[in-house]
């Protein structure tokens, strides 16, 4: 049997000549201990490190969210200031207008012979000129009715109504060119003039300032025949109609020939004005043409 066939021999001994020293093996296996344990750390350390660099990264990026709020917060003060600052100017100017109005000055500065400001510009007789201003100055009429698509106050737009009718009843046929203009309609109708003459003295020659328009009374109407409109229409027919007839329908012609220093306007025979039957026919019967000297208010340049 194998068994017995070993039984018989001599057990082999290791020995160190057939197998490496041990003085070998142990060396090998500190020394790959040691490799082993400098790879750990070394991993170790680049763990740490690779740690401590993203840490840097996200503090980093935390400081530069916070700069921002910091810095949109420093803006927005600025900004809330600079808001405030353009606030207290507009409100200033405000207060300042508003009191050289009360003392008799135009808003732009200049200072009138008398009070600028019509308190109640709502009677029919109402003189608006270049020393009496509408106040406040963007004042509206609130009861305007339309004649062929101009606006006038209502009474005003029915005697106009009547009036045309009358005239072309007789052959002498004329219509509206312009009615009702309001403040903001005449800031820009002034400042295109002022931009186009290229100053306010020469814009006021042929544009009343905001505010001083007899337009904006909704009292006054600019009439033009078919053929003519402004200058030529004091050579119609329709003029020497109205010079006869216009006191019976309440209407007046606002600025006659020769009365500019008065009226503080040249001669506008196509702008006519509403002021009420009686009174158009009682100045006709006295024999004055305009509302200055029927009312004894002062009138002429601004
Ligand atoms: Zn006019």
């Amino acid at each position: 049997m194998v068994r017995t066939k070993h039984h018989n021999r001599t057990p082999k001994r290791y020995t160190s000549r057939r197998h490496p020293p041990r003085l070998l093996v142990t060396g090998l296996l500190l020394l790959t201990a040691a490799t082993l344990c400098g790879l750990f750390l070394s991993y170790a350390n680049w763990r740490q490190l690779s740690d401590e660099r993203q840490l840097k990264q996200e503090q980093a990026a935390q400081f530069a969210a916070l700069d921002k709020r910091v810095a949109a917060a420093a803006q927005k003060k600025i900004d809330d200031a600079k808001k405030a600052e353009a606030a207290a100017k507009a409100a200033a100017a405000a207060d300042e207008a508003a009191r050289k109005q009360s003392a008799g000055q135009h808003p732009d500065g200049t200072v009138s012979s008398s009070i600028c400001a019509v308190t109640i510009p709502s009677t029919l007789t109402v003189v608006i000129n270049k020393k009496h201003c509408f106040s406040p100055l963007n004042w509206a009429p609130s009861d305007l009715a339309s004649v062929q698509g101009y606006l006038l106050r209502s009474e005003a737009a029915t005697q106009l109504g009547a009036m045309i009718n009358a005239a072309s009843a007789a052959g002498m046929g004329f219509s509206p060119s312009s009615a009702y203009r309001s403040y903001d309609n005449q800031v820009t109708t002034y400042n295109t003039w002022v931009a186009i003459n290229g100053s306010q003295a020469a814009a006021d020659t042929v544009s009343a300032r905001p505010g001083y328009s007899e337009h904006q009374t909704g009292l006054a109407v600019d009439l033009q025949t078919s053929g003519c409109a402004l200058e030529c229409f004091a050579g119609t027919a329709a003029y020497q109609w109205l010079k006869q007839y216009a006191s019976d329908y309440g209407f007046i012609e606002r600025y006659p020939v020769g009365l500019t220093s008065i009226t503080g306007y040249s001669p506008e025979a196509w702008h006519w004005r509403y002021i009420g039957v009686a009174t158009a026919r009682d100045m006709k019967t006295k024999g004055i043409q305009t509302l200055e000297e029927y009312l004894g208010i002062p009138g002429g340049d601004y």
